[in-house]
């Protein structure tokens, strides 16, 4: 199929051509001739299958066929995403494919000073990409109203009731016309999510794109049965031994994913830590530098990391496994994106072997083990399905290299070799 055939205008279409796209996805080619028609629409599509210009194109092309309002320009479509960063994130696609088109976008989230906002959305805006909870407020500052919002867009549904945005979805629910077309796009299912919907949408197209629950089909899946102790050193040999350019390392804490990032650094590889407590000011940039590939690691929670877009990601690597098996869905949805490969690697500890059970179960299927990682061996013994007794540890693994020799097994002792040559190549 081509972009062409699905009746978008000559503005949106030059715009898709200048960013290379050969064809539709096919949530896009799914998508986009029922968003045109009006529909209401409920969209299993998880991150990474171009489901944002599966609603930026058709909602940019439904404000193109009316007359553009007076200024100052009442908000129109209204998107709200569950994170900053991919608030900004579809924002961004807003611009771009809607660079040929006159109208005007505005991203609001929290983090940041709320008046560049505010005067932002007093010349007027035609599409807002928000959070709730900096909307909210700027809605009761009377700085927003919603009351002429044609086109809502719930996007990551799933992840906005995680983070318990429920409350605020209802708030912002409550202030929208009751005419309006709703838009509601879900990585995975629930029955939160379908009695979400059943409040929203009116009699809704389903679309579905990749199985419920599953895991995108271009990503290639692993696990390396390995003590705690041992990950972080895995995990750097895996880098410098496959001469890894970029790879995003989940980590269960923030305090983990500093702790890591220090550790990593002193192995010679160049990262940085992504994470709630980060001023917007860091994320950004950290996200900045990974995209450029000034550094190879960005080690970040699921919070954070949630709506990264990075093209091509080649590599994930679970360091810990979630606690939640869907998460393990949103994080490997990081690679393999559009069509293109990706690798998904999770070091897996004893202790977290009830979670890869939950994650299986979800995936319906086993995740290949690597048999001989180098390190002493450990079974993964999956009929433990719930948490074992014995407290998770937390703790500082041993950073220095005496230490962590002492507590590998034989095996290691080619990959400290190897370490050797990573950190004098990466340096
Ligand atoms: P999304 O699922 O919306 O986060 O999009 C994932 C990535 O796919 C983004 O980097 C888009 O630029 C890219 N993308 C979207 N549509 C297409 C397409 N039709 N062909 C190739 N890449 C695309």
């Amino acid at each position: 199929m081509l972009f062409s055939e699905l009746g978008l205008s000559e503005q949106l279409l030059a715009a898709v051509a200048e960013q290379g796209y050969q064809s539709p996805t096919p949530i896009q080619a799914q998508a986009i001739p029922v968003v045109l028609a009006g529909r209401d629409v409920m969209a299993g599509a998880q991150t990474g299958t171009g489901k944002t210009a599966s609603f930026t194109l058709p909602l940019l092309q439904l404000l193109q066929s009316q007359a553009i309002p007076q200024r100052p320009r009442p908000v129109r479509v209204l998107i709200l995403t569950p994170t900053r960063e991919l608030a900004m994130q579809v924002y961004e696609s807003v611009k771009t494919y809607g660079k040929h088109l006159p109208f005007f976008a505005e991203a609001i989230f929290g983090g940041v000073s709320i008046n560049p906002q505010i005067q932002k959305l007093q010349r007027g805006t035609d599409i807002v990409v928000a959070t709730p909870g900096r909307l909210l407020d700027l809605i009761q500052q009377q700085h927003l109203s919603l009351a002429q919002v044609e086109h809502f867009v719930l996007d990551e549904a799933d992840r906005m009731l995680d983070m318990g945005f429920i409350r605020d979805i209802r708030k912002i629910m409550a202030l929208l016309p009751k005419k309006r077309q709703n838009l509601l796009f879900s990585a995975t299912y629930s029955p939160e999510i379908t009695a979400l919907s059943e409040q929203l949408l009116n009699e809704p197209v389903e679309i579905a794109v990749a199985k419920r629950n599953a895991a995108a089909d271009t990503v290639s899946q692993l696990i390396y049965p390995i003590k705690r102790e041992h990950k972080r050193e895995l995990l750097s040999y895996l880098i410098g031994s496959g001469h890894w350019q970029q790879v995003l390392v989940f980590v269960r804490t923030k305090h983990g994913a500093d702790r890591l990032c220090k550790q990593m650094i002193k192995d010679g590889i160049r990262c940085a830590a992504l994470h709630g407590d980060k001023s917007q000011g860091a994320r950004v940039r950290a996200l900045e530098d990974f995209k450029a590939g000034s550094i190879t690691a960005l080690i970040a929670t699921d919070i954070a990391a949630r709506g990264l877009d990075i093209d091509q990601l080649p590599h994930v690597v679970n360091f810990d496994l979630p606690q939640v098996a869907e998460d393990y869905v949103h994080r490997i949805g990081r690679t393999g994106r559009a069509g293109a490969e990706g690798q998904a690697i999770s070091l897996v500890d004893q202790e977290e072997a009830y979670l890869l059970a939950a994650i299986e179960k979800l995936l319906r299927r086993e995740i290949p083990r690597v048999a001989d990682t180098g390190y002493e061996k450990v079974s993964l013994n999956l009929s433990a399905t719930s948490k074992p007794k014995s407290k998770q540890t937390d703790k500082p693994v041993a950073t220095k290299t005496g230490n962590a020799g002492r507590a590998r097994a034989k095996p290691a002792a080619r990959h400290t070799a190897n370490r050797q040559q990573q950190r004098a190549k990466s340096r």
